[in-house]
């Protein structure tokens, strides 16, 4: 059984329709919301999952992170009443290890014909679209339910290969996928989420406001998203790009 663990950007993408080019067998395509997705990345997930069953495979199963009352809990919500940020903002990756990853796992294990196969004795392929120019994300992993598998590395396919394989498909690019309030998210990209999405950009500002801080400033870490805000709305140029990127757990592809 090779199932495919979807992210909502470039690569993920492009690997989906390299295995629809190639006719590889796809049993389950499953994305994990956090409830903070962009709304871009919630238009594309009902495009693209129309093109996926056009094709002939199976449309994308949405997992999310439920409370113990088995209510959907999102990670702004946690965020909000535990007064912090997501944990990348202090340097760990928890909030993908319980709202991507953990979510996947556990819509799994509650999978029939998974668990039917784990029975047989075999392992789940799952597929992973880290890209040919981030072969160090790709560590082998196996374990007695899962094995990773990297078709963009096999393929050798970078960034412009999976920009190239989304165009062929007649597909739009998804553009990036991260939740709105990632605190991996760049100066500019902070701007943009206020100019093309303001709501969010004051909800994410709410969030930090929410936030007991001791350790960093705010969700830019060494910054207030706050301040980068009006500073921007003031066109004030008081904040050159930061010096503490921390990488995305969720990194999913630049593209266009
Ligand atoms: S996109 Fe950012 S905030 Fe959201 S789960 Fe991933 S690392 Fe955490």
């Amino acid at each position: 059984m090779q199932v495919v663990s979807y992210g909502g950007g470039t690569n993920s993408t492009a690997m989906l329709v390299g295995m629809v080019e190639k006719g590889e067998p796809v049993s389950l395509i499953t994305f994990a919301d956090t409830g903070g997705e962009m709304p871009h990345t919630y238009e594309y997930i009902e495009l693209f999952s129309a093109w996926l069953g056009g094709n002939g495979y199976p449309a994308i199963t949405i997992a999310r992170r439920c409370d113990l009352n088995g209510d959907v809990l999102t990670l702004e919500q946690n965020c909000l009443s535990t007064n912090t940020l997501p944990s990348i903002a202090f340097g760990f990756k928890t909030c993908s290890q319980k709202f991507k990853i953990q979510p996947q796992e556990k819509f799994f294990n509650n999978y029939g014909p998974a668990k039917e196969w784990w029975k047989a004795g075999n392992t789940i392929t799952r597929c992973v679209g880290y890209d040919a120019g981030e072969p160090q994300r790709a560590k082998p992993y196996s374990d007695d339910k899962y094995t990773n598998r990297y078709p963009l590395i096999e393929w050798g396919w970078g960034r412009d290969e999976c920009v190239d394989a989304i165009r062929r498909a007649g597909l739009p690019q998804p553009g990036k996928s991260s939740c709105f309030f990632c605190p991996s998210m760049k100066k500019h990209e902070i701007i943009q989420l206020n100019k093309r999405y303001p709501e969010l950009a004051q909800r994410a500002i709410e969030m930090e406001q929410n936030a007991t801080l001791t350790s960093i400033t705010g969700l830019g870490r060494g910054f207030s998203w706050e301040k980068l805000i009006k500073a921007d709305e003031a066109q004030l140029d008081l904040f050159p790009e930061s010096p503490f990127e921390i990488d995305c757990a969720c990194y999913d592809g630049e593209g266009e």
